[in-house]
């Protein structure tokens, strides 16, 4: 006899409270975990809809206490049935227990204040607002020029976006209100239906478009491959409009880091009040809402980071995921799903149409359109006249220190800056690191100084103390070596901190802002810098790779990339496709409007083919050299790859379950790497080993997963995560 765990309320507060019931033989061969059930509730049996989310051999009560299930609904499934039953998918392919995968896809359930729908709209005709807009220009009122640009081309926008993306205060919307220009409304009563798209499409945004429209029945996601500004947004907007004039709903993630008020605004005046978005940093009841908005239809578009994958619309009829080469799609928390993967689950499930979009694809992607298994349409124009794709140099360093040079910044970049500057236009430098001066050594010892939890070394911040950016463990930098005594210790390595008090003492006449993880931590601190600096607050902006992810600055004609090859240092048979998106990446962010751009490359490894492709800008090569490595080695895409993480706070016994691991997965006839210590080799005291199985299919490897998922381990515990 089978007995069956069943959750009755799909909320995350209680989707650990199960209820026991047994499984009636004439039911046994219809029900398995995820199944929607009928069950009698209460002492009035009252007939209650659960799902099952466990079966076993064993009854938690006396058998002739158990009530039975009473049945299996056979009627259409509804759209909590499909979530929880991709829940089920997402648990099976990534592991995890059900409840991890299901506290992912159910949105939390939380009781909120209604707040008043509002939205901002205006009042005075276009050349009017115009008029005030160009006045507080030239006046410099950088706010009041940012809330009335977006109300030079349409009617309205939402009060939120105002006040939180775009950092406006209610002073300024205030004052526009007494003015008479512009007016806050109660945006039920007005209904804002919005103004569709602002313009006639291109020839080849409009091939994308139809072919998108025309082909989707046939299930292949497509991959929408355009150079930066071709215009991608346009074709998404398109399609979209078809979609909901067939009464479905549109899923549209975009990386977090790249959605900034004015790509909402984008949607905003196309669809009106039937746009809806989602961020991280949104309170849990504010998101409870949009996914009831969703679910009950009031709104039909959904924008946000990969979380949104899991918005209930009932009627889903396209998803689309944007810079889809984006690590961010990726999920860090267990199940570890891929935003990719888990899209083209859920658009099967529902005939759905799946597009991604990028103007670097993963090489994954390109991949499977060359295999035929997506369609493959091409944006090869920039859409708007005189943007140029900026001119690249790659600077060799070691031909700097060789001439006499020892600074950060080679000749040519310290040149290129200078110009600029001239010029009145602005520059970024990008730096793949963070902190003040990276890691802290002895000169005497060579001892490095290491967080006492984590196998990782401390960073030294400008306040004197050291940090670990895994576990936040603080201390103060210490006056002589812990290890010898000596007293010559210092820090080494160079971060943005460092680089931005660098270029100020160069350049003293520059205004400098710097963004990376610690002048962003607040919860508008990114927006703040952005907005700041699109209005001219500063001409330089150093960073980390956040600055190279999709703004626009029209003012921006310079790029400076300092030490471009760090990132290929990095263990992992994608280090050299990290680093060629992110240089391609920066490269597009100068000359972005009419000004011509200039990229510099700085590095030690000047003819590295990621380099080259990426400050050329010619993805298809780099494309053609990458593949070629990867089916040499039989990396992904070319093959299926596991791996499996172990856990222990006992090195030993993690070391004998790793090679029991290894050897039921050689025993299944895949290649086994490993096991190996992790490239971290410990995290809060926790010891961390690795091995790699690869296999010709994701079915081989998942097989294998099954496989090693039954085995266990006391005081060990055990991570899979597919790769590719
Ligand atoms: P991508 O996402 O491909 O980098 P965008 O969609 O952001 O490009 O478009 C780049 C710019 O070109 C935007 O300012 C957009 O408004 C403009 N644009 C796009 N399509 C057209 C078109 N058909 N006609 C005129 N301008 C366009
Ligand atoms: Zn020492
Ligand atoms: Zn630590």
């Amino acid at each position: 006899m089978l007995y069956a765990d069943v959750i009755i309320d799909i909320s995350v507060a209680s989707l650990d409270r199960t209820f026991q019931y047994r499984i009636p033989p004439e039911l046994t061969g219809k029900v398995r975990i995820g199944s929607p059930v009928r069950i009698p509730f209460g002492r009035g049996n009252a007939s209650r809809k659960g799902y099952i989310v466990g079966i076993s051999e064993t009854p938690k009560f006396p058998p002739e206490r158990t009530k039975d299930i009473a049945e299996v609904p056979e009627r259409e499934l509804t759209i909590e049935d499909r979530m929880v039953e991709l829940a089920y998918w997402m648990r099976e392919q990534y592991g995890g227990t059900l409840y991890e995968a299901l506290r992912t896809v159910i949105p939390v359930r939380e009781k909120v204040q209604k707040k008043p729908k509002r939205i901002i709209a205006r009042t005075a005709p276009e050349d009017v607002i115009e008029e005030a807009y160009r006045t507080a220009v030239s006046k410099k009122h950088k706010a009041k020029a940012r809330l009335l640009e977006p109300f030079c081309s349409q009617e309205f926008i939402p009060y939120e976006v105002a006040v939180g993306k775009m950092s406006i205060t209610k002073p300024t919307i205030d004052y526009f209100v007494g003015e008479g220009i512009l007016e806050v409304v109660d945006r039920t009563a007005s209904g804002f239906g919005g103004d569709g798209l602002p313009f006639a499409l291109n020839e080849e945004q409009q091939v994308a478009a139809d072919t998108i429209l025309k082909r989707r029945s046939e299930g292949k996601p497509f991959l929408l491959f355009g150079i930066t500004g071709s215009g991608k947004t346009e074709v998404y907007l398109k399609v979209i409009e078809q979609i909901l004039a067939e009464g479905k709903q549109a899923i549209v993630l975009i990386p977090e880091i790249a959605l900034t008020y004015q790509t909402l605004l984008r949607f905003f005046r196309c669809f009106g009040d039937r746009v809806g978005y989602v961020h991280s940093k949104m309170a849990a009841g504010d998101r409870f809402q949009m996914s009831e908005k969703a679910r009950t239809g009031e709104i039909s578009v959904m924008i946000g980071p990969r979380s949104a994958l899991f918005t209930p619309f009932p009627n889903l009829g396209l998803i689309v995921i944007d810079e889809e080469q984006e690590l961010s799609y990726h999920s860090e928390t267990t199940p570890k799903y891929y935003s990719d993967e888990v899209a083209k689950k859920r658009a099967e499930g529902c005939g759905a149409a799946v597009v991604f979009g990028s103007a670097t694809p993963s090489v994954k992607s390109y991949y499977m359109s060359e295999s035929g298994k997506y369609v493959l349409l091409h944006l090869t124009k920039r859409a708007k006249e005189g943007a140029e794709l900026p001119k690249a140099d790659i600077v060799d360093m070691r031909e700097e220190l060789n001439a006499g040079n020892r600074s950060i910044l080679s000749r040519t970049l310290r040149k290129a800056l200078t110009e600029c500057l001239s010029r009145k236009e602005q520059a970024m430098l990008f730096l793949n690191r963070r902190g003040y001066s990276g890691t802290v050594s002895c000169r005497s010892c060579g001892e490095v100084l290491k967080c006492p939890h984590c196998d990782i070394s401390l960073t030294l911040h400008k306040s004197g103390n050291l940090q670990c950016h895994y576990c936040g463990h603080t201390t103060k930098l210490p006056n002589v070596c812990p290890a010898c005594g000596s007293k010559y210790i210092s820090a080494f390595g160079t971060g943005t901190q460092k680089i931005e008090e660098y270029i100020k003492k160069e350049f003293p006449e520059a205004r400098v802002m710097r963004m990376d993880a610690d002048t962003t931590k607040g919860k508008d601190g990114y927006d703040t810098i952005l907005s700041a600096f699109s209005e001219g607050k500063a001409d330089i902006l150093v960073g980390t790779q956040m600055i190279v992810k999709g703004h626009d600055f029209g003012k921006v004609t310079l790029m400076g990339v300092l030490l471009a090859d760090m990132s290929l240092g990095v263990s992992e048979y994608s280090a050299a496709e990290r680093t060629f998106h992110l240089l391609a990446q920066a490269a597009g962010r100068a000359g972005r409007d009419r000004l011509p751009g200039r990229v510099v490359i700085q590095t030690y490894r000047p003819d590295h083919y990621a380099l080259l492709c990426a400050a050329a800008q010619d993805y298809p090569e780099f494309y053609k050299q990458e593949i070629t490595y990867r089916r040499m080695l039989g990396y992904p895409p070319c093959t299926s790859m596991l791996k499996v993480l172990g856990l222990s706070k006992d090195e030993g016994v993690l070391s004998e379950a790793m090679k029991e691991l290894a050897a039921a997965a050689q025993a299944e006839g895949v290649t086994v790497l490993g096991p190996a210590p992790d490239y971290v080799r410990y995290v809060q005291d926790t010891f961390r080993m690795v091995l790699y199985c690869k296999a010709a299919s994701r079915d081989k490897v998942k097989q294998v997963k099954d496989r090693l998922e039954r085995l266990s381990f006391e005081n060990v515990s055990v991570q899979f995560e597919f790769s590719e």
